[in-house]
C-alpha cells in the first residue's frame, strides 16, 4: 500500500512542492535513504551522558540532504510517517540496545513521537514489542511530543500515554513554550518531563524575557516534580546560567552535536 494514498491529515494539498517532496520521501522510503543520528543528554551535575536523542536524517538521490523539519510536516500530512516512523522506531531501539550493551549501560532514548503515529497506528503494540524482544527497560524510553499533539484529540492521547505509563514508558513534552498547551493539560497527561525550547534558551544570557520566562518554567517544573531538559545549548554563559536555575540536565552544540551511533560509540562508550 502506498502511504501518500490515504491522507490522515485532513489539510489542503494542493501545495506543488509537498506533492513533490512526498515523492521524494516515498523514493527514499523505497531506497532506504533515511539514517539516524544521536545527539547526548547530558547531566548538568556530574557532566554525564544521560541519554541521547535519536533524530532522523534523509538524504535523497534526487535532492541530496533534506531536513526534518521539511519532510517530517510533510510526511505527517501524506501518511508517509506511519511508514518512516515505525522504521525509526525499529532503528532507534535497536541502536539503543547497542549502546547500553556497549559500555553505556544506563542510558536512556528519547524519541520523537509524531501525533499522526499516535492517533492512526498502533504505537503502543509496536513499541512495546520492541522493547520486549530487545529487553530494554521500559523506563529507558522517553517519548517526545510536542504540546499540539495534545490538542488535537486529547481523549485518545490520554489512552495511549496511560498505556505507555501503566509500563514505566516515559512521556515528555518538546519544544516547550512553543506551542498552545495549557498549563493544566501538564497534570491531565500526567508528564514526566519538558523540554525547555532553544528559542528560549537562545536567549537566556542577553535577554531579560528568555531568562525570566527559563527561570519561571524551571522552577514551575520542580515545584511540579517534572523533569527538565534545556534544548540548544550553544555557550558556556548560557550552560552556566542553566545550572545556576537548577536545570537537570542539557542538550546542545555546546556539549554534543548529533552523531551516527558509531561516533558516540568512539566519544562516550
Ligand atoms: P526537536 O525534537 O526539537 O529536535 C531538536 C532539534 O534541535 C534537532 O534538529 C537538533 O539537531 C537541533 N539542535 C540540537 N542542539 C542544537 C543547538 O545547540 N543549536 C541549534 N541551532 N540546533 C540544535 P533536527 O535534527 O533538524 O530536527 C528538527 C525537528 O524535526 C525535531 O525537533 C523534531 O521535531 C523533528 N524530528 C527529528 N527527528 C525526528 C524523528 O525521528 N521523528 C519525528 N516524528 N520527528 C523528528
Ligand atoms: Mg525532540
Ligand atoms: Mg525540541
Ligand atoms: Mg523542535
Amino acid at each position: 500500500m502506498h502511504a501518500k494514498k490515504h491522507t490522515v491529515v485532513n489539510e489542503d494539498a494542493s501545495n506543488s512542492n509537498w506533492n513533490e517532496l512526498t515523492d521524494v520521501i516515498d523514493e527514499a522510503l523505497k531506497q532506504h535513504c533515511f539514517s539516524m543520528v544521536y545527539q547526548p543528554l547530558i547531566s548538568v551535575q556530574s557532566g554525564k551522558v544521560v541519554g541521547f536523542e535519536s533524530l532522523v536524517r534523509c538524504e535523497s538521490p534526487t535532492f541530496g540532504v533534506i531536513s526534518p523539519c521539511d519532510f517530517i510536516p510533510c510526511a505527517e500530512q501524506s501518511g508517509q510517517i506511519l511508514e518512516l516512523g515505525s522504521w525509526i522506531f525499529q532503528q532507534a531501539l535497536l541502536d539503543l540496545k547497542r549502546m547500553r550493551n556497549q559500555g553505556m549501560q544506563n542510558i536512556c532514548l528519547s524519541l520523537n513521537v509524531s501525533p499522526v503515529q499516535l492517533l492512526h497506528t498502533n504505537v503502543y503494540e509496536q513499541l512495546m514489542s520492541l522493547i520486549i524482544e530487545l529487553n530494554i527497560p521500559p523506563s529507558a524510553i522517553k517519548l517526545e511530543l510536542t504540546e499540539t499533539a495534545l490538542i488535537h484529540d486529547p481523549q485518545t492521547i490520554c489512552k495511549v500515554f496511560n498505556a505507555f505509563k501503566q509500563e514505566d514508558v516515559q512521556i515528555w513534552l518538546d519544544d516547550f513554550g512553543t506551542g498552545f498547551a495549557s498549563l493544566s493539560l501538564l497534570r491531565k497527561f500526567n508528564i514526566d518531563g519538558l523540554k525547555i525550547d532553544r528559542s528560549f534558551v537562545n536567549g537566556i544570557a542577553d535577554n531579560n524575557d528568555d531568562f525570566t520566562l527559563c527561570s519561571a518554567v524551571i522552577a514551575m517544573a520542580q515545584r511540579l516534580g517534572l523533569h527538565i531538559v534545556a534544548e540548544g545549548v550553544e555557550t558556556e554563559s548560557q550552560l552556566q546560567i542553566l545550572s545556576q536555575l537548577g536545570c537537570d540536565v542539557v542538550q546542545g552544540y555546546l556539549l554534543g552535536k548529533p552523531q551516527t551511533l558509531e561516533k558516540n560509540l568512539s566519544l562516550w562508550s
